[in-house]
């Protein structure tokens, strides 16, 4: 599996690395808090456990799945609410947890759904960005990586469901396209 892999960008440590540098910005800043971290399925499970575990504060997991790529590799555009969260939003402060931004049309959607819920604040910590494909201005308050425009896996995120099990995140050969 991982030698399907051209070119990794990211390894297992650099990753581990770079969480607790924001983990260690996320304690300062929400301390007392007892912040929701909201993650977004199935890409953000690899980020949330790693950054949950990596933050000493009180804090809260809960979980939403949206529709984003389906099996292919481009944003359609389309979201959809396939799983709601099962916590009361009100009053609490929300960090919600992504794995990747591209356009960030998934992420715009999810802001303003979550923001009519009333929260005492909402944030957004993601572990990789595109910042070259961001079609919409979406303020992100915890960046990880910034990619290049280059469609990329491991690290929970998936090609037609491979992948996410991969502990570096690298681009894919051509042989596995074709
Ligand atoms: P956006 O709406 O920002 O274009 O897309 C966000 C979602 O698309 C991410 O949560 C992720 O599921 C998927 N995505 C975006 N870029 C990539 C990529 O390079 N690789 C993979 N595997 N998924 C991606």
């Amino acid at each position: 599996m991982a030698g399907d892999l051209a070119e990794v960008l990211f390894s297992k440590s650099a990753i581990e690395a770079r969480l607790s540098e924001l983990a260690a910005e996320i304690d300062a800043d929400y301390r007392d808090l007892n912040p929701l971290l909201v993650g977004v399925l199935n890409g953000a499970v690899m980020v949330m456990a790693d950054l949950s575990r990596a933050l000493h504060i009180d804090c809260a997991m809960d979980w939403m799945a949206i529709s984003s790529y389906g099996m292919g590799t481009q944003s359609s555009g389309v979201v959809r609410i396939l799983k709601d969260l099962s916590t009361d939003l009100a009053g609490r402060h929300v960090l919600v947890v992504e794995d990747i931004i591209d356009t960030g049309l998934t992420l715009t959607y999810l802001m303003q759904n979550l923001a009519s819920r009333s929260p005492a604040s909402l944030e957004i910590m993601t572990m990789f960005r595109k910042s070259d494909a961001m079609k919409i201005e979406v303020d992100v308050k915890y960046v990880g990586f910034d990619l290049p425009n280059q469609f990329v896996v491991g690290y929970g995120l998936d090609f037609a469901g491979r992948y996410r099990n991969l502990t570096d995140v690298g681009i894919l050969a051509p042989h596995v396209y074709s």
